[in-house]
């Protein structure tokens, strides 16, 4: 704790002090001078094997010759050749003496420049860039053990670019030897640095989990080789000795080596985490690295350090290798910034990645059109302004697009408008009209919001139908035991939510955006891990919600998810909610279907016990009639009275069972009307006949009305049913010694057509509300005298549905306590009605 605290506390200040050392070396860079001629050694002497610049050339060097000394020193080994350029300053003439043939010539050379001056730049730009990388880094995740290792790996290398050349050459302060002491000891560092970090990065390795220490180890080879360098080369430089700098030379070749392993150990590990990386964000992250990596040390490797080890010369210049190392800080930048892994987002907002970025695409742009119109120059050997001029033009006007191409490049890939909105949402409905299946629907939706916007966890939650509370409909990453710990607790809070609130809440500073409401801490969404929480409509209510957990970028939400997860919600619901709506379609068919089957079932049984029942009491009432009306004279008046009533009985049972047969007719549409020409008297006589016993008994008295000769077209059956059901019923609901009128009138001008018959009584009568209820079936009065009478409630249906058969109709005028009269009609015969005229 105390030691990271130290740590914390030198960052800064070394850091600082690395940038300016840095540039205290790029500044003095241009004093380097250049290698003109490459050397090879031959049975212990050095020859000129090549002349690589032109000042070489026309000082008279030629290859083939042999170097016996240079500025008055004696050479005689190739690193001499390289110390004397190297420790001598650019401008300077130094004298020369050759050996060609047998003679011997002396020769003065002019050192250039080593460096050309963009090219001093373009490592000043790349320097700071990788500083200003590790330093924001290190300050925003102090805690994170890989990321001080990628502050403190990051400042070193930075320095070791923007210092450009150890430091030669000195003019012999001692403050000026400080510089090189501290390159040698950043430089051998850095292959520690990179190893230690991806042996952290992006998910810590197992050995360094078991074996704590073990980065820290890494960096003992870099310390010897710090103590080695500086044993060496400062002496080389401060005593101008040649011995010194031919050791220092060895050691540099078994640093190369060190160099090598410990890279290729870190790309190694990172290729290893690559595969074995759970996460498609870890293996996304790795993969930047791996580009920036493979571009930017690709051609120095290949095109560069491998023909210079297999003595060949190299196919690019060696400033060119810096060129291409300029893409590798953006990738890291690309692989952290665009993850958030190490969350530098906050410190490097939109803008400042913009800036880098074009800063960094215009000066390559820059350096590229210099580089050709100096070449062009050449070619054209006429003066260059016109192209300069032309290039700088060029890039005046390519300035704004690419600014803009650069921010929406920006903001597509490090800011998530990632997913083309449009397609992703097409895409989402295609699927959704093809899901077979509740079940399936919410799956294909879970997997399309993850593939979309990854959390760890998701829930969907479901009013169906609407209104009704909000349940679990689906989820991912939520254990189902910590969804129904508080699933009573989160049904209440999304209804209160769903109530009061129609925007998406989220939870605080997890969303990048305004116009969000905040989730109640402590809410049954919090503890379920839901961060995010997006209600979606149907016809204006909150039909769901989408609960989204933390992104698994580390990200927060912005208003693109948003954006894509919005109407992906809604659609989903509304097409459940479809689903939901054909189901209930469904059962209420499949029940419709159910009921009617047993309707028929109980009307065939109705008809068939009625049948049944019919026949033996048929025989009982034909018994009985023939009792009553064959041997009066031998009866007493008891006995006539009991066989009296079983006759009563017995055909009243016959009327219900008549009833019952009829309603099992009807509900199976099996009636059948035949109309025919009926004298309306006869059949009035006809009912009441049958009904005198029951007459006799309320000792009810009828008056009938009706012309003698009005016929009345209809079915024989049912119209006699008719007539006795509403005489019957007049009857029963009479007190006793009442009158009960059946009257028929002829048709008149208001009945054209028609003959209206009514059934009149003095009994209870019925309350105006039920005067339409009593047609339908099984309906009785539940109150009143009426109530006490025994019946079906089947008889006034029939007789609707009788009247109705025969193009007639029913209605009732009644008056509780007065009496009620039952008025019908139907049509008169033709026959009747062509009488008085014919
Ligand atoms: P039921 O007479 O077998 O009960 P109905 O269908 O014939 O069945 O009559 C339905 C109900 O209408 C009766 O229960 C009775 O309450 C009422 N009702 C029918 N006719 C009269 C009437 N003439 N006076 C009073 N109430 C009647």
């Amino acid at each position: 704790m105390a030691k990271r605290r130290i740590q914390n506390l030198l960052f800064v200040p070394i850091s600082l002090l690395l940038l300016s050392g840095g540039i205290a070396g790029l500044i003095r860079a241009p004093l380097c001078s250049k290698n003109s001629i490459r050397w090879k050694t031959s049975e212990g002497r050095i020859f000129v094997a090549d002349i690589l610049d032109s000042t070489a050339a026309g000082a008279g060097i030629r290859a083939g010759d042999a170097l016996l000394e240079m500025d008055d020193e004696p050479v005689t080994r190739g690193t001499d050749v390289d110390f004397l350029f190297e420790s001598r300053e650019s401008g300077r003439t130094i004298p020369l003496l050759v050996e060609r043939g047998d003679a011997e010539y002396r020769l003065s050379l002019v050192l250039v420049p080593k460096f050309k001056n963009w090219f001093i730049l373009l490592n000043g730009l790349l320097g700071v860039l990788f500083w200003a990388v590790g330093f924001f880094v290190f300050l925003k995740k102090p805690e994170v053990r890989a990321a001080r290792i990628f502050g403190w790996g990051t400042v070193a290398i930075a320095f070791t670019i923007l210092m450009v050349r150890p430091g030669f050459p000195y003019s012999g302060h001692t403050a000026e030897f400080l510089l090189p002491v501290v390159f040698h000891l950043t430089y051998p560092l850095i292959p520690a640095f990179i190893l230690a970090f991806f042996l952290l990065y992006p998910d810590e390795k197992s050995v360094t989990r078991k074996y704590r220490l073990l980065p820290a180890a890494l960096f003992l080879p870099a310390l010897i080789f710090a103590a080695l360098f500086t044993a060496t080369y400062l002496p080389a430089i401060r005593d101008r000795s040649l011995e010194s700098f031919a050791k220092y030379g060895k050691i540099y070749n078994f640093f190369r080596a060190y160099f090598i392993l410990y890279v290729s150990i870190a790309i190694g590990s990172l290729i290893h985490s690559y595969r074995c990386s759970e996460s498609r964000e870890s293996r996304r992250r790795i993969q930047w690295i791996l580009w920036g990596l493979s571009f930017g040390m690709a051609p120095f490797l290949f095109l560069w350090y491998l023909p210079i080890s297999l003595g060949l010369k190299p196919l690019i210049p060696e400033e060119m290798n810096y060129l291409f190392l300029l893409f590798t800080p953006p990738a890291f930048l690309f692989s952290i910034l665009k993850y958030h892994a190490l969350d530098i987002e906050v410190i490097l907002n939109r803008s400042i990645v913009y800036a880098i970025l074009t800063g960094l695409i215009v000066s390559v742009y820059l350096i590229l059109t210099g580089l050709a119109g100096h070449k062009l120059w050449m070619a054209a050997r006429k003066p260059g302004e016109w192209f300069t001029i032309g290039f700088t033009l060029a890039a005046a006007v390519l300035f704004n697009p690419l600014r803009r191409r650069v921010q929406t490049f920006v903001d597509r890939h490090f800011y998530k408008i990632r997913y083309n909105y449009r397609m992703a949402i097409m895409e989402f409905s295609n699927a959704v009209t093809s899901a077979g299946s509740r079940e399936g629907l919410i799956g294909m939706f879970m997997d399309r919001v993850h593939s979309a916007v990854p959390t760890d966890k998701m829930a969907l939650f479901l009013s169906q139908p609407p209104g009704h509370v909000f349940e679990v409909a689906g989820c991912r990453g939520i254990h189902p035991d910590e969804s129904k710990a508080v699933e009573k607790d989160c049904e209440i809070e999304l209804a209160q939510i769903a109530k009061r609130r129609k925007a998406t809440l989220a939870k605080m500073n997890r969303a990048e955006m305004k116009g969000i409401d905040v989730l109640p801490p402590g809410s049954c969404m919090d503890k379920l891990g839901i961060e995010l929480l997006i209600p979606a409509l149907l016809q204006k209510r909150v039909a769901g919600f989408l609960g989204m957990g933390r992104k698994l970028s580390g990200d927060r939400f912005f208003s693109e998810d948003l954006g894509l997860l919005i109407p992906m919600a809604e659609q989903a619901v509304a097409a459940l909610e479809r689903f939901r709506l054909q189901e209930a379609v469904l059962i209420e068919k499949a029940e419709k279907t159910k009921l009617e089957d047993l309707n028929r079932l109980k009307t065939e049984f109705l008809s068939h016990v009625s049948h049944e029942l019919r026949s033996p009491l048929t025989a009982i009432t034909w018994s009985t009639g023939n009792l009553l009306d064959g041997i009066p004279e031998k009866s007493s008046p008891v006995v006539r009275q009991v066989i009296a009533q079983i006759d009563e009985c017995g055909r009243r049972l016959d009327r219900m069972i008549g009833n019952l047969l009829d309603i099992t007719k009807i509900e199976a549409d099996r009636i059948e009307i035949q109309p025919d020409p009926l004298n309306v008297s006869d059949e009035i006589q006809g009912a009441l006949s049958v009904l005198r016993p029951l007459a006799e008994e309320k000792k009810v008295r009828f008056q009938v009305k009706a012309p003698p000769d009005l016929k009345v077209l209809a079915d024989h059956d049912a119209f006699r049913t008719i007539l006795t059901n509403l005489i019957e019923n007049a009857v029963k609901y009479s007190p006793p010694g009442s009158p009960v009128g059946i009257e028929a009138a002829a048709p008149d001008k208001a009945n054209a057509g028609m003959i209206e018959f009514s059934i009149r009584d003095r009994g209870s009568g019925i309350p105006k509300e039920k005067q339409n209820v009593i047609f339908e079936k099984f309906e009785r009065l539940k109150s009143g005298s009426s109530a006490k009478e025994k019946g079906l409630g089947l008889g006034l249906y029939i007789v609707r549905k009788l009247i109705e058969l025969q193009s007639g109709r029913i209605r009732v005028e009644s008056e509780p306590g007065k009496g009620s009269v039952f008025h019908f009609k139907l049509p008169v015969s033709e026959t009747v009605r062509r009488q008085p005229g014919g």
